[in-house]
C-alpha cells in the first residue's frame, strides 16, 4: 500500500476522524497508486493515522475509511454494506415502506456510496474513484445483502472529476416491466429509477411527507417545486381539499399526474408548467399549506449570497399565497444553507412579506440518511414549518 505523508502540523483534521483528506495537507506521496487504490496516511512524524481510496489529481484526494493503525480487512466494504442493509432492515421506523436509502455515502462509513431501495431494484450510485473501481464487488454486496432481485447504476456529476467512467444501467438482474412502484405507508408511487433525479425519487422527504399528509385535510394545498408529485400525494391521501402543483418540467408533472390518478384520484388538482419565482410574482388565490422545496440552490459556500436571496424569495412569494393562520413548509437541501441560516432567510421573508411567522418545527432527513458525527458536511436538509 502507498503511503501518503502530511505536512506538519495537519493531521488535525484526520486525528478528530474526518473522511476527507484535501490535496493541500499533503507534503508528499511515496509513489503513485491507481485511481481509487488503498493508500495508508501518515503524519509527517510518520505516525500511521489511517487508511482510504486515493483520487489523483482531485482536491478532496483521499476519503478514509479507517482511522487509526489497523489496516482494511479485505472484506470492509461488504462488511459494512451488511451492516448498513440490516441497520434498515430492523428499524421500526423504516418498517412501512419499501423503499428507503440503504447506503447514505459518509453516513455508513461508505464515502462514495449511494445505495436507494426502491421496491425490487437498488439504484447505485458511484461517487468517487474508489468505489467505481470496485464495482463489481459492492453490487454483489449489495445483492446478497438486500435480497433484492435487480441492481441499476445511476451516472452521477462526481464521475467526471473523479476521473472515471460511469457506467448506467444493469448491475444484476433486470428492470421490472413497465415500471417501478414504491409503497409508504398507504402511498404509492412510480420511480422513474433510470432518468427521474436523484436515483429517482426524494427518499429523504419521507418524514415530511407523513407531516404533510397529516396536515392537509380540507386544507388547498400548493406544491412548488413539486417534482412527481411526493408532497402532492401525500396531501391528497390526508383529505385536502385540492392541490396545485407547479414545476418547470413536463416529464415530473406527467409522472406526478400518474401518482396522484394512482392514489386519490377525486382529489381536485391543477397543473402549472412554469417557472416557479415567475409564476408565483403572478399568481393569485390564497392556500392554506404550501409547500416550497426547491432544487439545492448553493452547491459551494460562494453560491451561498445568491442562494439565500433565492430562498428569501421563494418563501416571500409563498407567504403573500398563504391564508391567515395557514403553513409554509420550506426546505433548502445544502450543507451551507443550515438550520440557522436558513430560520434568518425566513425571518427576512416574513419581514419582507409583513407577516407575522411562528416556527412549529424543524425538520431534517429521516434515519435512512444517517449523518455520521464525524462529517457535519452530511447534513443538507433543513426543514421549517411555519405558521403564518
Ligand atoms: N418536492 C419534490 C422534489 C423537488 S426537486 C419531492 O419531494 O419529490 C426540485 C424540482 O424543482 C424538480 O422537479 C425541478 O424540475 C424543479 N425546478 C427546478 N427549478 C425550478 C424553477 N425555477 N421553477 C420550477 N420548477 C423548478
Amino acid at each position: 500500500m502507498i503511503d501518503v505523508v502530511l505536512a506538519p502540523g495537519r493531521d488535525r483534521s484526520v486525528r478528530r476522524r474526518h473522511p476527507w483528506l484535501l490535496s493541500g495537507s499533503i507534503a508528499r506521496v511515496e509513489g503513485v497508486p491507481e485511481a481509487g487504490a488503498w493508500v495508508r496516511v501518515l503524519s509527517a512524524e510518520g505516525e500511521v493515522l489511517g487508511h482510504g481510496h486515493y483520487t489523483p489529481g482531485a482536491s478532496l484526494c483521499v476519503r478514509l475509511f479507517t482511522h487509526g493503525k489497523e489496516a482494511p480487512t479485505e472484506d470492509l466494504i461488504a462488511a459494512r454494506i451488511r451492516g448498513a442493509v440490516q441497520c434498515r432492515a430492523r428499524d421500526p421506523l423504516l418498517a412501512d415502506t419499501d423503499a428507503v436509502r440503504l447506503v447514505n455515502a459518509e453516513g455508513d462509513a461508505l464515502p462514495g456510496l449511494v445505495a436507494d431501495r426502491y421496491a425490487e431494484v437498488v439504484v447505485v450510485k458511484f461517487t468517487s474513484a474508489g468505489m467505481a473501481a470496485r464495482r463489481g464487488e459492492i453490487a454483489n454486496a449489495l445483492r446478497e445483502a438486500s435480497g433484492a432481485p435487480a441492481g441499476f447504476e445511476r451516472a452521477d456529476r462526481a464521475a467526471r472529476s473523479e476521473g472515471f467512467r460511469a457506467q448506467p444501467g444493469i448491475l444484476w438482474g433486470a428492470l421490472p416491466e413497465p415500471a417501478v412502484w414504491i409503497r409508504e405507508g398507504a402511498r404509492r408511487y412510480c420511480v422513474d429509477v433510470s432518468r427521474g433525479q436523484k436515483t429517482g425519487f426524494y427518499l429523504d422527504q419521507r418524514d415530511a411527507r407523513d407531516l404533510v399528509q397529516s396536515l392537509a385535510r380540507g386544507a388547498r394545498v400548493l406544491d412548488l417545486f413539486a417534482y412527481t408529485g411526493g408532497f402532492s400525494v401525500a396531501a391528497a391521501c390526508g383529505g385536502a381539499a385540492g392541490v396545485t402543483l407547479v414545476d418547470s418540467s413536463a416529464a415530473a408533472l406527467e409522472m406526478a399526474r400518474v401518482n396522484l390518478e394512482a392514489n386519490a384520484p377525486d382529489c381536485g388538482s391543477a397543473w402549472v408548467r412554469a417557472d416557479v419565482f415567475d409564476w408565483l410574482r403572478s399568481a393569485e388565490g390564497l392556500f392554506d399549506l404550501v409547500i416550497v422545496d426547491p432544487p439545492p440552490l448553493a452547491r459551494t459556500r460562494r453560491d451561498v449570497p445568491r442562494a439565500a436571496r433565492a430562498y428569501k424569495d421563494a418563501l416571500l412569494f409563498a407567504l403573500r399565497r398563504t391564508a391567515p393562520g395557514g403553513l409554509v413548509l420550506g426546505f433548502a437541501c445544502s450543507h451551507h444553507i443550515g438550520p440557522d441560516l436558513f430560520r434568518k432567510v425566513a425571518f427576512a421573508a416574513a419581514l419582507d412579506a409583513r407577516r407575522e411567522a411562528q416556527v412549529l418545527r424543524v425538520l431534517g432527513a429521516p434515519v435512512d440518511h444517517p449523518c455520521s458525527i464525524d462529517h457535519p458536511e452530511g447534513a443538507y436538509l433543513t426543514g421549517l414549518l411555519l405558521r403564518a
